[in-house]
């Protein structure tokens, strides 16, 4: 890796925060901006070195990685007023790693003629910042060969993929969280019956981990819902979001989504009711109202217990 290059975030939130402590950590000078002040004071304790503004930010690095909630927000960031594309250095890359609609990330470029790849990320705040994220890039083949874009990608990426034209990573994404979010709620319905049944938590979830239920979704989010641990790694209001655009991105193609619908009603409720902050788990207390049994476990287990993170 060339640690000459100085690569930018913009979004320091869970992921994006994440990502520039594991680029500063793998020796790139990091320059960091985010909207809320303490998130940026986090970012500069743990070597990240603090813009003033985007603006600030593009102006002085070569290789710009933005980590933001919305397509209104991404495209406010790279279009608006003091945004990326007027204040780009020259020889700017732009890495798109928000969850957003390809249609969005394909304006941009239209209208702006930055050099950029949609590259979004699955894995998690946790992956983030060990470098093991698996990274899903759509744009130009140059530009995804280039040897400051692989080492950065390289270094948050532990499986990183080139799929196509621009566009090919987020349209990939949102079909991955299309389906991920629907095995979550179906698992954390199940959980709420589970409770009610009574089940002793420990065997249940051995064995559902090695049936035909089993899933990364299951393995991963049900010892942190035993333990009541609701702290956003995914919140409740990105899983919401992320189930509206892949609606959106579907009806452009006039293909069916009677699953996708059903579970974005949910998540739209548990937004409703105050959850949007909590993780995306807290939808288990949408059906923890009508069951009124808590799930949850006396016995503490910890967040790898169900080995989710060799998958
Ligand atoms: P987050 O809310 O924790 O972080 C977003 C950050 O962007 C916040 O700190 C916010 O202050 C900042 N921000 C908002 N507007 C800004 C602006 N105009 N300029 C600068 N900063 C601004 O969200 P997150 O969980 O880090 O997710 C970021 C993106 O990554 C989302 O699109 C999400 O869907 C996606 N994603 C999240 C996960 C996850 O597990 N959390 C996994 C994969 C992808």
């Amino acid at each position: 890796m060339s640690s000459k290059i100085v690569v930018g975030v913009i979004g320091l939130g869970q992921m994006g925060g994440a990502m520039a402590r594991k680029l500063f950590d793998s020796g790139y000078e990091t320059v960091g901006f985010d909207l809320n002040e303490d998130v940026l004071a986090a970012a500069v304790e743990d070597g990240v070195t603090a813009a003033k503004s985007t603006a600030d930010t593009a102006a002085q690095t070569d290789v710009l990685v933005t980590s933001l909630p919305t397509p209104s927000i991404v495209e406010a960031v790279y279009l608006g007023e003091d945004g990326v594309a007027e204040s780009a250095a020259e020889g700017l890359v732009t890495l798109e790693m928000s969850t957003i609609s390809p249609d969005t990330t394909r304006s941009i470029v239209d209208e702006s003629g930055l050099t950029m790849l949609d590259a979004p990320v699955s894995g998690g705040p946790e992956k983030a910042r060990s470098g093991d994220l698996t990274v899903m890039v759509g744009g130009e083949s140059e530009t995804y060969n280039r040897e400051d874009v692989q080492g950065v990608l390289q270094a948050i990426g532990q499986k990183v993929y080139y799929l196509g034209d621009l566009g090919a990573g987020h349209t990939t994404k949102l079909l991955n969280n299309q389906i991920g979010s629907a095995v979550r709620a179906v698992s954390m319905e199940a959980a709420a019956v589970a409770a009610v049944q009574g089940v002793d938590w420990e065997p249940f979830m051995q064995v559902v981990r090695h049936s035909s239920g089993s899933s990364y979704q299951f393995r991963k989010r049900m010892p942190r819902l035993l333990g009541r641990n609701f702290e956003p790694g995914f919140s409740t209001s990105n899983t919401r979001k992320d189930l509206r655009l892949a609606l959106e991105m579907a009806d452009t193609v006039d293909a069916p989504t009677p699953i996708t619908s059903i579970v974005h009603e949910l998540y739209k409720r548990a937004e409703g009711e105050g959850l949007g902050e909590q993780d995306s788990i807290s939808i288990v207390k949408l059906f923890e109202k009508t069951t009124g049994v808590p799930v949850e476990s006396k016995m503490l287990f910890d967040d790898d217990y169900l080995e989710w993170k060799d998958i």
